[in-house]
């Protein structure tokens, strides 16, 4: 049977987070929501991610302003801000591992998504970067996206699907998702497969040169790294 975890981005959105958290919970559900700093200084978001937290979802950093990729703005102050900023909001919300997704431009995979400084300051402070292997667009096609999410499950063993708790993303439709997840047996975890844990724990694990602007070479794990 085919596994998943379900991923929210780009929240919280008080109005829509909040009604996320809804559906996951009345089914049992626990996800995570990777949030952007920069949202949660507006009213009502710290309540709705403390609710998701509270509730047992993780709660993971997606970068502060969600506007450049790391790759097309490769300075050590910029990552440091965009990485440090955002975990300073979510404060005691956080995960002892201190999960990480970097910003990818509509969820486009390569060079672009890190510089080596942004995987340096990552390797030094710990972080569990993790990355998606199922974007179904939710954003662009509010009622496509269904039928393009449920056949990228069915064609891999284990899906990591990033969903969006915004104003157009997926809501709409999740009910109808994770209906039709739980009567084809799909199991629906919390955990990330080994193979999209790019970093963990000051190790560099699954991250290659095809996803770091200037690539890898000579950036090297924490030495006292377990
Ligand atoms: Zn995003």
């Amino acid at each position: 049977m085919p596994r998943v975890t379900l991923t929210f981005d780009n929240g919280p959105t008080p109005g829509v987070t909040e009604r996320v958290l809804e559906e996951l919970d009345r089914r049992g559900l626990k996800a995570t929501f990777f949030v952007i700093g920069r949202k949660l200084r507006a009213p009502g978001a710290a309540a709705a991610m403390r609710q998701a937290q509270a509730a047992g979802h993780w709660i993971g950093n997606h970068t502060l302003t969600h506007s450049v990729p790391f790759g097309e703005q490769p300075t050590a102050e910029f990552a440091a801000e965009e990485i440090d900023d955002t975990e300073a909001l979510i404060g005691d919300c956080a995960r002892a591992e201190r999960l990480f997704r970097p910003y990818g431009r509509e969820g486009r995979v390569g060079p672009h998504l890190f510089s080596r400084a942004a995987v340096s300051h990552l390797l030094a402070k710990r972080y569990e970067t993790v990355l998606w292997n199922a974007v179904p667009g939710d954003w662009r096609d509010p009622d496509g996206w269904l039928d393009v999410c449920l056949a990228q499950v069915a064609a891999q063993p284990w899906s990591v699907v990033v969903l969006h708790d915004i104003a157009n993303g997926c809501l709409p439709r999740l009910s109808a998702l994770l209906d039709r997840l739980t009567e084809n047996g799909t199991e629906i975890v919390q955990e990330f497969p080994n193979e999209i844990i790019l970093m963990r724990n000051g190790i560099l694990t699954n991250l290659t040169d095809s996803l770091v602007s200037g690539g890898i070479e000579g950036l090297c794990s924490l030495p006292n790294s377990a």
